[in-house]
């Protein structure tokens, strides 16, 4: 898996102005390809929709281009994924952010999220860290070592966590990582609507 970056240092979505006919074509079919065979996205729509949050990927998932740093994002305000289309070349990529971006979403149906509450967007950074694959380029690589890989994936979720909300929010790096800390345990067990971390 690429090492795709969700954030840079500022993620604030702004649009750049520039959209290529061509590039955005390609991330709508690349999109549309992915609400209909990825068994992450369906599932992840489908427990959605069970809370009574129906998500319509044709009004609620945008393509358009961004900031060279970043790949996507999700828009507390305007409830509205964002997908970069100058960014996501693949079908992988769009399905490792759709993923990571479903999570939030999930999390901003699913409870009364306070965009201003840094422990609620640690909470959300951490979940979405831990159930999409953002960690899990090397679980091959451990094999039978199956300690090892978790601590592994703790500490891939932490820096993730960590990283995401320095770019979202105006705070020390020693802050954002007691933030972090402080929820940890509660949200990296939090894996709903999985029963577990998804293999
Ligand atoms: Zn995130």
């Amino acid at each position: 898996m690429a090492e795709l970056l969700e954030h840079g240092e500022d993620c604030t979505r702004k649009p750049s102005a520039e959209s290529n006919a061509r590039l955005h074509r390609k991330c709508k079919e690349r999109l549309a390809k992915a609400c209909r065979n990825s068994a992450y996205v369906r599932f992840m729509l489908d427990a959605m929709s069970r809370l009574g949050c129906d998500v319509d990927p044709d009004k609620h998932f945008v393509c358009e281009p961004c900031d060279p740093k970043l790949v996507g994002g999700f828009d507390h305000d305007a409830k509205e994924m964002f997908l970069c289309e100058n960014a996501i070349y693949t079908q992988s990529a769009m399905e490792n952010v759709l993923t990571h971006e479903l999570i939030h979403a999930y999390d901003n149906c699913r409870i009364k999220y306070d965009p201003d509450n840094v422990k609620h967007l640690a909470c959300t950074e951490i979940r979405a860290a831990n159930l999409s694959g953002d960690c899990w380029f090397s679980k091959e690589a451990f094999g039978r070592f199956k300690f090892r890989w978790r601590a592994h994936q703790q500490e891939c979720v932490k820096t993730r966590a960590v990283k995401s909300m320095l770019c979202v929010r105006n705070i020390s790096k020693e802050e954002a990582e007691k933030v972090v800390e402080s929820v940890f345990d509660a949200c990296f067990h939090d894996t709903e609507p999985f029963e577990r971390i998804p293999p």
